[in-house]
């Protein structure tokens, strides 16, 4: 049987997007092509806050800081901090998952949250190997997200599994895509591949595009990928997201109003970051 490493699995409610709101388990796997390492910073410029955090101090995900800028979930990808994050059976990741869901169950209404990292980067395979595992076990599973920066092919096993498989002839896929614009310090060719959206496209039953918006340039860009988008998908068909920068209070509600407004003013749906509001984007939440 496969495993998987594993950054984080907590039960929590899901901060963005189209399930906003719903409890869920998250499971947070290690690895991401990516370092976003712009987040918050002037363009150009490349934030140190990462590297400036010793990993030797650290033995749990709890006890790390938090950082304004760069990507916040920098411990779930920096080889520095792979202690953190051990490689788990498939079946001890669902025994705590039976443990975390209230009644030992997912349901309609609490899902399973795949995401990183780059949740589909290395663990595609072993997915299947998990999904047959909480459907041996009865346990009711109806949805599952995958939360991806939109630039991994997906593997011919998976998607052969999600057409069909034994155990979820109803299963909901969901591919939440947050792709990267360049305020966050990837370069466009590498995070905006408009023939992976087209494969998610086809492979879910729901995709949606979530954006974390900083500025003006931020909006410049996402009209340009939802036009490269647009010429592989029916663009018109697939919600777009929009959601205020802000790892910290401060600046989260400096930005929520404007994003708000540009939101509506598009005919696009905004998104509040309730991570950020309720648990001041602690890890764990
Ligand atoms: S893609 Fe996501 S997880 Fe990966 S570095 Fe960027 S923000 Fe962090």
């Amino acid at each position: 049987m496969s495993k998987i490493k594993v950054a984080e699995l907590f039960y929590s409610l899901q901060g963005e997007g189209a399930y906003l709101g719903t409890p869920s388990v998250f499971l947070r796997t290690f690895g991401c092509n990516f370092q976003c390492a712009g987040f918050g910073m002037k363009r150009g410029e490349h934030s140190k806050e990462r590297e400036n955090v010793d990993p030797n101090n650290y033995e749990r995900y709890d006890d790390l800081p938090l950082v304004h800028t760069g990507c916040d979930s920098y411990a779930s990808w920096d080889a520095r901090f792979k202690h953190l994050s051990p490689m788990m059976s498939i079946e001890s990741i669902v025994d705590k998952m039976q443990a975390l869901l209230p009644g030992g169950k997912f349901g309609p209404d609490k899902h399973l949250i795949l995401t990183g990292g780059e949740p589909l980067l290395g663990w595609q395979r072993a997915y299947i190997d998990l999904f047959e595992e909480i459907g041996k076990r009865d346990m009711n599973l109806t949805h599952i997200t995958f939360e991806t920066n939109g630039t991994q092919p997906l593997h011919e096993d998976l998607k052969s599994w999600f057409v069909d498989n034994e155990h979820f002839p109803w299963i909901n896929i969901t591919f939440s895509v947050s792709s990267k614009l360049p305020s966050s310090g990837e370069a466009w060719e590498d995070a905006i591949k408009p023939e992976i959206i087209q494969e998610y496209y086809e492979y879910s039953s729901l995709l949606y595009f979530k954006w974390v918006v900083s500025d003006e340039d931020d909006y410049v860009d996402i009209l340009k990928a939802v036009d490269i988008y647009g010429k592989v998908c029916d663009i018109e068909s697939i919600p777009i997201y929009l959601m205020p920068a802000g790892g910290t209070s401060k600046v989260y509600d400096s930005n929520e109003g404007w994003v708000a407004e540009l939101a509506m003013n598009n005919g696009w749906r905004y998104t509040p970051r309730l991570q950020v509001q309720l648990w001041k984007n602690a890890w764990g939440t």
